[in-house]
């Protein structure tokens, strides 16, 4: 998008935007509108004094775009944020305990002969050929054996089915960020907001107060004030939809550990005894982390199970949070957007909130308003807000219900729970002959659920029957030369260090 300078504005432009907030979404969100025309005024408030959670690191393969397209240099993002790479996430202990399953980014095998490629790996898997179908990925062979590389552009090599997204200190994301913004005219307001003035007119936010009396007004005030929603929630009520019933997990700790082993080019999710500890592997240290449900455990229980998990000596007190799963009824009310922790809460088992910021920040572009505030741009804002919050739900869900596990009341509730009737339909299609209908342009692909399904044990009885057109011998060598040649591919990555080292070098 170019856009000229000097062009005038439309006679209803929005001309003054106001970010309430500097955490991840409000940075992210800032340095999104530097591309707005020029003429618009963008400022940002945030608060020394409040913080951020910042505890953000893992992230999925659609925020290489979001920085490609602010025009980031990866090298720079990875050196300025202790960044790693990511190929994907391994499961363990998820469907029993003692399995280990990586739901890898990137493409999982080839369709062959106009059959989906999972297809042809459950008519093998049915005739008794062992192979996990992580094994016809690139990107889960290339994490396993620690190396990476980024996707080549040539569409004829198996390298070209690679996807990666990045591990890194959010909150030296956020400082990239705001250096970004404010080179390109974002203004940084440090103050803590403490009231907001509705318009006596239409109820629209009119101005927030700071604590020493200053007032800022704007036209389109964005709510990235994290857990509190201080504008969409405090000021305009937006409601919230708790979705603890089938998420139960309410509390996280987190904490840092010295680095041991090689970077893994993977996130680690490790099922406990009521809930999940993750494992992160940053430049100068390794973020942890314990999501529990505290109906379940105690904070101490759980406190004692992260630090018996680390691979290396903690660094420092291990920091809780607390959080109620669910999302803001709606996310636009008004003149106010809200991004971030403001606008609903999934706990990061997919490394999907910092994907949920990118993309409200894509569609409040999209739909990027005047100042007339058309409700028809709201109206399509909220719902497909809503839609993606509950597609990506729908997937979390998934790891937990389903589960073998029964050795806790945790793992016992979670498998009986009641899943939402979209997901129990979604479960039923696929264990009816391993089908998967895409909804529209949902985030994660057929290759991830499969990946899931398959990692934990929902395995269909049958198959698609045009699997069959190729003789099950001839399969099964196709498919051996497929593993060849990825597992070969692997191999001659540079590992992961090596091209951490490559990458951070001084120009
Ligand atoms: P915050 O980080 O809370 O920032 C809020 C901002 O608002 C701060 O700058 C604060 O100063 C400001 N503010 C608040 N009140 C006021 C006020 N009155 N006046 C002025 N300023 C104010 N996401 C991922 O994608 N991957 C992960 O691996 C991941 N792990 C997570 C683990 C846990 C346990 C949790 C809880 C979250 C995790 N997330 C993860 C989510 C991620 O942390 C958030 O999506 C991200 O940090 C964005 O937060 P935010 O900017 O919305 O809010």
């Amino acid at each position: 998008m170019t856009l000229l300078a000097s062009a005038p504005l439309h006679p209803d432009a929005i001309r003054e935007v106001l970010i309430v907030g500097g955490g991840t979404a409000g940075w992210m969100t800032a340095a999104a509108m530097t591309r707005l025309p020029a003429g618009i005024r963008v400022r940002l408030i945030e608060s020394e004094e409040i913080g951020s959670v910042g505890v953000g690191e893992a992230t999925i393969p659609p925020l290489v775009t979001f920085n490609a397209m602010l025009g980031i240099d990866e090298a720079s993002f990875i050196k300025a944020t202790q960044g790693t790479f990511k190929l994907g996430i391994e499961f363990v202990d998820w469907g029993r305990q003692g399995d280990r399953y990586m739901h890898p980014f990137g493409e999982v095998g080839m369709d062959m002969e106009g059959v989906k490629f999972h297809q042809h790996w459950l008519r093998q898997a049915q005739g008794g050929d062992p192979t996990p179908i992580e094994d016809y990925c690139l990107s889960a062979v290339a994490a396993r054996l620690g190396r990476f590389t980024p996707a080549s552009s040539d569409p004829r090599t198996v390298l070209a089915s690679l996807r990666h997204a990045y591990h890194f200190d959010a909150a030296l994301y956020a400082g990239f960020l705001r250096r970004f913004s404010e080179a390109r005219g974002v203004e940084r307001v440090e103050g803590k907001v403490v009231g907001v003035s509705l318009r006596d007119s239409d109820g629209f936010i009119e101005s927030v107060r700071l604590a020493d009396g200053r007032r800022l007004d704007a036209d389109l005030f964005i709510d990235c004030s994290g857990f509190r929603g201080l504008l969409i929630e405090e000021a305009l009520a937006a409601g919230y939809e708790d979705w603890s019933h089938w998420l139960p997990c309410d509390r996280a700790l987190a904490v840092p550990s010295a680095n041991t082993g090689p970077l893994t080019p993977f996130t680690r999710a490790t099922a406990d005894r009521a809930g999940w500890r993750w494992r992160i592997p940053l430049q100068q240290r390794t973020g942890n982390g314990h999501v529990y449900a505290s109906a379940f455990t105690t904070d101490e229980d759980a406190r004692a199970s992260l630090l018996a998990g680390l691979e290396g000596e903690p660094l420092a007190e291990p920091r809780p949070l607390r959080f109620t799963t669910g999302r803001r009824r709606r996310q636009w009310v008004r003149n106010c957007v809200s991004l971030g922790l403001s606008s609903g809460f999934l706990e990061p088992l997919e490394s999907t909130s910092i994907h949920l910021i990118q993309s409200g920040i894509s569609r409040l572009m999209a739909l990027f308003p005047t100042r007339r505030f058309d409700p028809v741009l709201i109206d399509q804002f909220n719902r497909l807000s809503q839609t993606q919050f509950e597609q990506v739900r729908d997937f979390i869900i998934l790891h937990y219900k389903a589960t073998q596990r029964d050795d806790t009341d945790f793992w016992r509730h979670v498998a009986a729970m009641d899943a939402p009737e979209s997901l129990e339909r979604r479960i039923a299609l696929f264990r009816a002959g391993g089908r998967f209908m895409r909804d529209g342009d949902e985030l994660f692909s057929e290759a991830s659920w499969v990946a899931v399904f398959t990692g934990q044990h929902i395995l269909p009885q049958d198959h698609d029957p045009l699997a069959d057109g190729v003789p099950y011998a001839a399969m099964a060598r196709k498919l051996a030369g497929l593993r060849g040649i990825i597992r070969k591919t692997a191999e001659a990555m540079p590992t992961h260090e090596t091209f951490i080292a490559r990458c951070c070098q001084p120009p």
